[in-house]
This record gives C-alpha cells, structure tokens and sequence, in this order.
C-alpha cells in the first residue's frame, strides 16, 4: 500500500510538471507543446438511485471538482453506463469490476441512522475509483466512511485520497495496467 501510494503521488507530480511544462512551452513555442492528456470519462446510471439521485449527481461533481484525471458524466438514455447507482434497504456497499466500473448501492440502513447522503456517494463512488475503506479515520477523509460518525458530512476527498485516484487514472491514461479490485466493499 505505502509503495502504491507513492508511485501514485508520482504519477500526480509529473502530471503537474507536465501540465507545469505545457504551459511554459505553450507561451514560448505553441507547435511544440504537448496536447493534455484528456480525462478518462467514466459514465453513471443513477436511475435506480431514487430519493438519492440528488445526492449521487453531488458526490459526482464533487469528485469531478476533485481530481483532473477522470470526469464521471451522467449516461445518456439507452446508454450501458460504466457505473450503476442503486437504491436498497441495506447498508452502503461497492461492487468493483474492473477500475472505473462496477455497481454502487446507496443502502438506506445508514441513512436511516442518519449518515450523510452526499458522502454516502462520494465515499462509494471512491471505491469505483480504486480506493478501499480507511477505517477508522478522520472525517477529513472521506474513505473513512461511517467510522468518522454521523455528525460528519463531509464529502470531499482529503489530499492523499485525490493523489491515489489521479494515480489510478494516469496509470491507465498512459497504458499501464490498473490494480483490479473485484469484491464487494461494504461501507
Ligand atoms: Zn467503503
């Protein structure tokens, strides 16, 4: 974990002196400035989400304010999206397929007990982004899920949790394979 965390504050420092690069290269010379590596566009069907749809629309922007490498957009009707957002009676979980994809349940059992819905749905589309639970943890993060309490509402990634996701995703805008995670994360 600690290597995979430094090879993805890594992979974030070259794109910022890419980026950095870019831009002064830009202003000297614009024919030879490299193009800026697109975002990965991951799509999502919130359809199934119910009373939570709002609150799935927030956790995705807030992810999209959040990090440069990959951009969560709503699927068009029709449309086989990458991530599925489901409404159930349980309690919050994750089903990652491969990075990017997979099915999210925003599980009424802890709104109940009166958790956050927009964090609900940051946290668990953190979990779509490869990051796993980081529990027990300070509300500050936002993969420490239910252990930071009720009275946290906070749905914003900390800095770290934003590196690891730029590293996911920069790692598979340049080729490199991503870590899969195929099991159910619950919270
Ligand atoms: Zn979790």
């Amino acid at each position: 974990m600690h290597v995979r965390m430094l090879s993805g504050g890594l992979a974030a420092a070259c794109l910022v002196s890419l980026s950095l690069t870019g831009v002064q290269a830009a202003a000297a010379a614009p024919q030879t400035a490299a193009a800026p590596l697109a975002p990965r566009v991951l799509t999502y069907d919130a359809g199934g989400s119910a009373e939570f749809r709002s609150a799935v629309d927030r956790g995705a922007a807030i992810w999209n304010e959040s990090v440069d490498a990959v951009e969560l957009r709503p699927a068009a009707a029709g449309q086989r999206a990458n991530i599925r957002v489901l409404a159930d009676n349980g309690w919050p979980r994750a089903l990652p397929t491969t990075l990017g994809n997979g099915t999210v349940y925003i599980g009424r059992q802890a709104v109940d007990q009166g958790y956050n819905t927009v964090r609900i749905s940051a946290h668990e589309l953190g979990h779509i982004l490869g990051l796993p639970d980081r529990k027990p943890g300070p509300c500050s993060s936002l993969m420490s899920g239910s252990s930071a309490g009720t009275a946290c509402t906070n749905p914003y990634p900390n800095a770290a949790e934003k590196a690891e996701v730029e590293g996911n995703f920069g790692d598979l805008r340049v080729g490199r394979a991503p870590a899969a995670r195929a099991e159910v994360i619950v919270d």
